[in-house]
C-alpha cells in the first residue's frame, strides 16, 4: 500500500493565497487495475494560472499542474516501471491514473523528452509547458524580424526569459521589464537582454523610450496593467502585441480589477495587432518547441535558470514566493 498525499484548495483566494486555502490530505492508494500506472513525483511546478484559474472553478479542487515523475509500478506496457512522465496531476507525491493520448490538458500525460543529459526539472520549465508558451507565443503571435525591437514584461520569468532570449537568437533588440534590480542585472549581464528595466523604480516611459529610441515593434505580455498601457503607447505603426497573461492582477477582486490608461488610440492609429493565447492552442505541437529548446540549451544559446525549492512540504511556499516575485527563471519544487 502506498500513502499518497495531496493538496486540496478549500476556497476561492481573496487576495494573496493563504495557507488555510489549501488542506493537505492524505490517502492510501488501492492495487493498480490493468491498464494503469503508480506515479512518484519528482519535480513539482508552481505557475501563476494556479492563481489565476481559481476564481472561475469550483472548490474544493485538487490542485492541479504539471509535475515530472517516475512510473514506480505499472499494469501498463506502454508506460513500464522506471518511465519518466510529465503530467498535470498537480500538487501530489504519488497517484494512480489511466495513460491516455489526449490534449486535454486535465489528463494530459507524455514520456518526458530526452533532455540529453540536462536536468529533468526542465521537463516542466524550459523544456515543459513554459518553454512551449515561450516558444510558440512569441513566434507565431509576434512573428519578429531580425533588427526589431521587442519588449518582454515579466522578463526574468520563467516564460519571459526564455521569450527574450528567443529574441535575441532571432536578431532583434531585447528590452526587459522586472521587479528588482538583481533580476535587471542578471537579464543585461547574463541573459544578454540590451536594456532591462525595473519596474518598480523606474519612470518606466522615460527609460523605454531612451532604451528604444526607434519604437517597439513587438511586445510580449507577461503583466497587464499600467505598464503594458505605457509600453503599448510606445508601439510602431503594424506593431505585433501578444498577451500572454496579466499577474499584475491576479491577486486581485475580479469584480474589482484596476484600471488602466486606454490604450485604443494607440491601437487605431498604429494599426496594432494584439492576439492573446493560450499555450493548449498548440499542444500536439509541443515536441517540435522541445527539440528546438533542447538544441538551443545544448549549444549555450539559451540558459534556463531555475529557483528550486526543497521539499514536498514547500510547495505552498514556493508559489506564494513566485507570485510575489522571488523567483529568477523558472520556479519548480524538488520532491
Ligand atoms: P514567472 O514570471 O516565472 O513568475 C511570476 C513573476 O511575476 C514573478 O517572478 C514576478 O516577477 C512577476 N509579478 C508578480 N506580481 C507582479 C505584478 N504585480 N506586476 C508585474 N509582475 C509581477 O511566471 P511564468 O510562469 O513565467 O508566467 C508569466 C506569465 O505568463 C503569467 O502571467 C502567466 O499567467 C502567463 N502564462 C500564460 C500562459 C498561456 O498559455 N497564455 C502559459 C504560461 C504562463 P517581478 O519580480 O518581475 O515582479
Amino acid at each position: 500500500m502506498v500513502k499518497a498525499r495531496k493538496q486540496v484548495v478549500l476556497n476561492h483566494f481573496k487576495g494573496v493565497p493563504k495557507r488555510e486555502d489549501f488542506k493537505l490530505v492524505e490517502e492510501e492508494l488501492p492495487p493498480l487495475k490493468d491498464g494503469e500506472i503508480l506515479v512518484k513525483a519528482e519535480w513539482i511546478s508552481v505557475d501563476p494560472y494556479q492563481r489565476a484559474y481559481n476564481t472561475q472553478i469550483g472548490v474544493p479542487y485538487d490542485q492541479f499542474g504539471f509535475q515530472v515523475g517516475k512510473v514506480e509500478d505499472s499494469k501498463n506496457d506502454d508506460y513500464p516501471i522506471g518511465t519518466k512522465v510529465v503530467t498535470h496531476k498537480g500538487w501530489k507525491d504519488y497517484f494512480i491514473t489511466t495513460p491516455a493520448v489526449t490534449t486535454n490538458m486535465t489528463d494530459i500525460i507524455y514520456k518526458l523528452p530526452d533532455l540529453q543529459g540536462l536536468s529533468e526539472s526542465l521537463g516542466v520549465g524550459a523544456v515543459g509547458m513554459p518553454g512551449a508558451t515561450a516558444y510558440f507565443g512569441f513566434l507565431e503571435i509576434c512573428k519578429p524580424k531580425a533588427g526589431e525591437t521587442v519588449v518582454v514584461s515579466g522578463a526574468a520569468g520563467a516564460v519571459g526569459s526564455l521569450v527574450g532570449q528567443i529574441a535575441k537568437i532571432k536578431g532583434c533588440k531585447v528590452i526587459g521589464f522586472a521587479g528588482s534590480d538583481d533580476k535587471v542585472q542578471w537579464l543585461e549581464k547574463e541573459l544578454g537582454f540590451d536594456k532591462a528595466i525595473n519596474y518598480k523604480t523606474a519612470d518606466v516611459l522615460k527609460e523605454l523610450q531612451e532604451a528604444a529610441p526607434k519604437g517597439v515593434d513587438c511586445y510580449f505580455d507577461n503583466v497587464g496593467g499600467e505598464l503594458s498601457s505605457v509600453i503599448i503607447s510606445q508601439i510602431n505603426l503594424f506593431g505585433r502585441v501578444s498577451v500572454c497573461g496579466s499577474i499584475s492582477s491576479y491577486n486581485d477582486d475580479v469584480n474589482k480589477l484596476p484600471k488602466a490608461t486606454i490604450i485604443q488610440p494607440s491601437l487605431v492609429f498604429k494599426q496594432l495587432k494584439v492576439e492573446g493565447f493560450l499555450v493548449s492552442r498548440w499542444t500536439e505541437r509541443w515536441p517540435e518547441a522541445f527539440k528546438q529548446l533542447i538544441e538551443w540549451i545544448k549549444v549555450g544559446q539559451l540558459k534556463a535558470r531555475e529557483h528550486i525549492t526543497e521539499g514536498y512540504d514547500h510547495v505552498f511556499d514556493a508559489f506564494i514566493g513566485m507570485l510575489a516575485g522571488e523567483n529568477l527563471g523558472k520556479a519548480v519544487v524538488k520532491v
